[in-house]
């Protein structure tokens, strides 16, 4: 659906109202990015993502429908958001996803998904016609058996061919690996060496505490040991060091001659919230100033209730912690009691 011209002027009015300071935390850092997570379920079950018993479900009722997503959204991007990526549970398997897309799609945004893939062959046109490009997929193995041991479901060959549908189909495809030792710390090199032919980004993830996921820091691989890894497998002179994106939460690195390259997310050993811009809304509509943060931010109930949401908006971006949600020591990650006062990871999105 393209932008009707109702919408166009809108967009307009949003981006003449855009810039105002709502959206600028006491430590100075301006946010222009939302994550907006659209349902707490999913059709994998990675154990790093959902505790093994499940989790909580929020009724239906609690959850955002498409129309409240796009006012919120819409109040977001008056301030200052200019990306949006959809994330959940896996986004795709919202019913709604299509008219989601095309609601976002009106608004002057840079719109983006992140998915495990698994049925992402049949939204290609729908992703295309409302722009968006840039693809964000969850692959922690490139072994059958040892895709089917972490995520619990046997979907390896679909994600593995979707992720080739994608480049095929011109997406901005990067790939997803959190890193887990003794589990794919060998699988290291092969995934630098999936980025020979494949113009994609494989971004080794270090495993983080979430509520339920049993983490411990030596289960956690760092980004120094995947560079030992690396540098081991490659002459010194063959890995070169990128520009990486303002804002962005990556180190990262090529191997020259290939097509692709790779990343590290290392929010562990390497926290990058000083240029911190992004905010999190969860499916039942509450915002997360911090992927660790221990409260949240009701703006759902305030939205029906009819009220503005900005002045709820405010005190949460004010609240922000300059480091992980406070816990800025590595000591502070290690208490669980902290872990169990935030979400699982798969009802935050990422
Ligand atoms: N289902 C989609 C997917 O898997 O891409 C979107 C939601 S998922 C929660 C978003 C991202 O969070 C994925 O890339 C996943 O690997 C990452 N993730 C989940 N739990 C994690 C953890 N404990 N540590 C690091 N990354 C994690
Ligand atoms: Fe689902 Fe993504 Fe969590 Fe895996 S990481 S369980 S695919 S939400």
């Amino acid at each position: 659906m393209k932008p009707n011209k109702s919408y166009k002027m809108k967009n307009e009015e949003l981006k003449m109202n855009s810039k105002k300071p709502l959206l600028q935390d006491t430590h100075g850092r301006d946010h222009a990015y939302l994550r907006i997570s659209l349902i707490e379920r999913c059709n994998l079950r990675c154990t790093y993502c959902m505790p093994e018993e499940g989790v909580k479900l929020s009724p239906k009722a609690h959850l955002m429908t498409y129309e409240e997503i796009y006012d919120i959204a819409k109040t977001f991007v008056a301030h200052g958001v200019t990306k949006i990526r959809l994330t959940g549970g896996e986004p795709l398997i919202r019913k709604d996803i299509p008219v989601i897309l095309e609601k976002l799609a009106t608004l002057p945004v840079e719109l983006s998904i992140t998915s495990n893939a698994v049925i992402i062959d049949k939204f290609i046109s729908v992703l295309k016609a409302n722009g968006v490009n840039k693809i964000n997929v969850s692959l922690d193995s490139l072994d059958e058996g040892k895709f089917k041991h972490i995520t619990r479901r046997h979907e390896f060959k679909k994600v593995y061919n979707n992720i080739l549908l994608l480049v095929k189909e011109g997406f901005s495809v990067k790939v997803n690996a959190v890193l887990i030792k003794g589990f794919n710390d060998n699988e290291i090199v092969d995934f630098i060496n999936f980025t020979k032919d494949l113009p994609i980004v494989v971004r080794f993830i270090e495993f983080m505490p979430f509520d339920g996921n049993r983490w411990d820091m030596s289960k956690m691989v760092s980004y120094a040991k995947v560079m030992a890894y690396a540098n081991n497998a490659f002459s010194e002179n063959r890995i070169e060091r990128l520009q990486d994106a303002p804002n962005d939460t990556s180190k990262n690195y090529k191997i020259k001659g290939y097509k692709g390259s790779f990343a590290i997310i290392s929010s562990v050993t390497n926290p990058f919230c000083d240029s911190c811009n992004r905010l999190r809304l969860t499916a039942n509509g509450q915002l997360k100033n911090c992927l660790f943060s221990a409260t949240e931010s009701d703006l759902l109930t305030t939205l029906r209730q009819g009220n503005p949401i900005e002045p709820i908006i405010r005190k949460a971006v004010q609240a922000k912690f300059k480091v992980r949600g406070g816990m800025n020591t590595i000591e502070k990650l290690q208490e669980p009691k902290l872990h169990s006062k935030n979400r699982s990871m798969i009802t935050i999105g990422g």
